[in-house]
């Protein structure tokens, strides 16, 4: 079985997109018995200004989250990737090998940071932390969107250069297409991708919103001025309506019968709130004992620590250290 490896970076807290485009499928590949790694990729949060006490406390939820999603520690492994110190250790190793050639064309980088005075040097490097991420645990491919696909290609390139200048010592792995998960939109503007990091929020359902904030959210939701009889179906001119009958797809609900926009958002939110509500019961269950989450996630980071020692040992060796 092929290692499956995702990270989510913990700036802002966990919205339905995440459930049903990555939490949903971390249970699948965790089913079909993969070798799983899933972390919470906190040094990446820092690449931006975070407050400590926030911070914390979006790991602990994020964390708990994750158990009450179905991920079960038995089967998978949970880790921090702060508590695994060969990922800032390879990073170095990888940025002594890194041109700044390479990180200038950074796509990500060109739009969130470059040209601006007090963006974070952790900004510019973070796709050689990430590519120490993968390269730690040597999978053989990363399925990756179309936003990470350059982070990967300069994965295989820093592996590919690293073999070739002082022995082979990585994985270089393949970049692949995502297997097709749901796309969730933001319901004020379904042009663009429900995120977890946007303020305010009134288009983003957040995994913890209670059946009242759900509820209030999705009448908001922005559709069109269509009042004909086949005004609820999908359509590239219709991105609001379509967004919401992804979601009710999604979320397992069925929009036979309904013709009235009305309609349309009491079934989402019946749908929604019926996805939600066994994981807020497990999460309320989950953060009476805190020490239990942290508990599963330092055993994780042992394990991660175990996995990975051995690349790190031959990076650094090979490099002459
Ligand atoms: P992000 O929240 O952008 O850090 O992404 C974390 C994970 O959630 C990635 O696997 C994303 O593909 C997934 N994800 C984030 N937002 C959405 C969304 N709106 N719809 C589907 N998947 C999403």
């Amino acid at each position: 079985m092929d290692r499956n490896l995702s990270l989510i970076t913990p700036t802002g807290r966990l919205t339905l997109g995440n459930h049903l485009g990555a939490l949903h499928r971390f249970v699948a590949a965790q089913d079909e018995g993969h070798d799983c790694f899933f972390g919470l990729s906190d040094l990446h949060a820092l690449t931006t200004p975070q407050d400590p006490a926030v911070l914390r406390a979006t790991v602990r939820e994020m964390a708990t989250l994750f158990l009450a999603a179905g991920l079960d520690p038995s089967r998978v492994t949970l880790f921090r990737q702060s508590q695994v110190p060969a990922h800032r250790e390879l990073a170095y190793l990888l940025e002594c090998t890194a041109y700044t050639g390479e990180l200038n064309r950074m796509i990500q980088f060109k739009e969130k940071g470059r040209g601006v005075p007090s963006t974070r040097a952790s900004l510019y490097t973070y796709p050689v932390l990430m590519a120490a991420d993968i390269l730690l645990y040597r999978p053989s491919s990363v399925p990756v969107g179309d936003d990470q696909r350059q982070h990967v290609e300069l994965t295989r390139d820093l592996a590919i250069r690293f073999n070739h200048t002082y022995g082979s010592v990585f994985v270089v792995p393949e970049v692949t297409l995502p297997r097709v998960g749901a796309r969730v939109m933001d319901l004020q503007d379904p042009g663009r991708k429900m995120s977890k990091s946007v303020d305010p929020d009134t288009g983003v359902i957040r995994l913890l919103d209670p059946p009242d904030v759900v509820r209030r959210k999705v009448a908001r939701a922005v559709t069109d001025s269509d009042t004909g009889p086949s005004a609820v179906r999908p359509s590239p001119d219709k991105p609001g309506v379509t967004n919401l009958l992804e979601i009710l797809g999604a979320c397992g609900g069925s929009a036979d019968g309904i013709t009235t926009y009305g309609a349309l958002k009491s079934a989402v939110t019946e749908a929604v709130v019926a996805t939600l509500e066994p994981l807020q019961k497990a999460y309320a269950e989950l953060a009476d004992d805190p020490s239990y989450v942290d508990s599963v996630f330092a055993a994780g980071s042992v394990r991660c620590r175990e996995v990975t020692a051995s690349v790190l040992a031959d990076a650094t060796a090979a490099m002459g250290l």
